[in-house]
């Protein structure tokens, strides 16, 4: 087996459902949760400036299970995680009769309670309900792939089920505000200034379909992924280069720069090229080039979807490679490693295209390759990749969903 074998969501629920009876002897959990990961085929860093971006989920992503707490015993939640890859403690508890503000450390669970804080502010519940909850991720942390949306949708997916039953009607979140409230956690608690991509993927996806996804106005259209003969191979390079850690900051900063300049309020405003050379001569050659990647990228986005959609894969594959092109040369956010692994993916006979994905740095490539290709495709860069990468084979999956319990024996 040349890709990684992927954990089914049983097995995932298994491990928490062990774990979960290793720790509380004679009880069961009543919730299951689920919100998948995500992989961008095109369309990258276009989210914060209002841009089209186009992913679709994966069938790797977060699960949460537990159950809610006797009320009359006790104000606290009790949140533990079981990835290795994120720093101490694993758990913490949440006082619910006090605000919860951001916690200093550990650091991964801003990601859950400020899903919790903006949860109960914006619900308004009449009772705040404490609660026990394990949580685990089979997607790889800080990879690009978006555990953290992943993890930020299964735990507001687990507070709406906590709350079924003592939430009327017109208090129900939509899934645009779940992925919006979601998205705010992040920026608020967790202190990364994303956009919405990946919460709205977590949200909305749906399985055998890529999601265009307008950032202006938050409204998206599946375009249907069937073609059983091209394959979506994604290579993680198991890299991330830390010392760019704000670099990601700088880019929004960078686009919004940009963005003052031309007047307009983001930079998906901007009609056309001609406008940002019009003014190319007031800006800083950094921050045209920041703008010139984002306004290309966007009419490569809107392209490569219309081509998807006309299942003309060659078409998409070019666009692919000029939205790495764009991201290595103006944005500056590939590393050797990424340009490396797009290098050797584009000398394989069947690929159509290839490009870094996610925030960049290090993390993993999208590769679009005809089935009958993937194991060359894998085998090229297995040899002559410079460090050891692993290797997945995604088709769509659907977005955030409750999942059955299994009765554990
Ligand atoms: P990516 O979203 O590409 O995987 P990020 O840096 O955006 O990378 O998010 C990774 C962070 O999200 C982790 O460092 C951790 O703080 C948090 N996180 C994600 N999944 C989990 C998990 N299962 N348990 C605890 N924290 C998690
Ligand atoms: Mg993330």
């Amino acid at each position: 087996m040349v890709s990684e074998e992927l954990t089914t969501l049983e097995q995932l629920q298994t491990n928490l459902l062990e774990s979960y009876q290793e720790e509380f002897p004679n009880d069961e959990p009543t919730i299951c949760a689920f919100a998948p990961g995500r992989v961008n085929l095109i369309g990258e860093h276009v989210d914060y400036v209002d841009g089209f971006v186009f992913p679709m989920a994966i069938p790797l992503g977060t699960m949460i299970i537990g159950k809610a707490l006797d009320d009359s015993i006790t104000n606290t939640c009790y949140i533990r995680t079981l990835s290795k890859d994120v720093g101490e403690p694993k758990s913490i508890e949440i006082d619910l009769t006090k605000e919860i503000s951001p916690l200093k450390s550990p650091k991964w669970a801003n990601y859950v309670v400020g899903v919790l804080a903006l949860f109960l502010e914006r619900m308004k519940p009449t009772k705040k309900q404490p609660f026990r909850i394990l949580i685990a991720t089979t997607v790889p942390i800080g990879g690009g792939l978006s555990s953290s949306a992943s993890i930020e949708v299964a735990m507001c997916t687990f507070l709406e089920l906590l709350y079924k039953k003592s939430l009327t009607n017109g208090q129900q979140l939509s899934k645009v505000d779940k992925a919006l409230l979601c998205c705010k956690a992040e920026q608020v608690y967790a202190n990364v200034p994303c956009g919405i991509m990946d919460q709205y993927t977590a949200c909305m996806a749906e399985a055998n379909h890529a999601l265009l996804i307008d950032c202006r106005d938050n409204t998206s259209k599946s375009i249907p992924m069937t073609n059983k003969e091209v394959c979506v191979l994604v290579t993680n390079s198991n890299v991330k280069h830390e010392l760019v850690a704000g670099t990601y900051a700088e880019r929004v900063r960078h686009c919004q720069e940009a963005a003052d300049i031309l007047g307009h309020k983001k930079l998906r405003e901007v009609t056309s090229i001609k406008e940002l050379e019009n003014v190319r001569d007031k800006m800083s050659p950094v921050i045209y080039k920041r703008a010139h990647h984002a306004i290309t990228e966007i009419k490569r986005t809107e392209a490569g979807a219309k081509a998807l959609s006309n299942n003309d894969y060659t078409e998409f594959g070019r666009l692919m490679y000029e939205s790495h092109e764009s991201l290595r040369d103006d944005f500056e956010v590939s590393c050797e490693e990424l340009d490396q692994l797009v290098s050797l993916a584009r000398s394989v006979d069947g690929v159509y295209g290839s490009r870094m994905t996610g925030g960049g740095f290090g993390g993993c490539t999208v590769t679009l390759v005809a089935k009958s290709s993937v194991d060359k495709c894998i085998e090229t860069i297995k040899k002559g990749y410079k460090a050891t990468a692993s290797f997945y084979q995604f088709v769509p999956s659907d977005g955030a969903r409750a999942i059955d319990l299994k009765k554990h024996q």
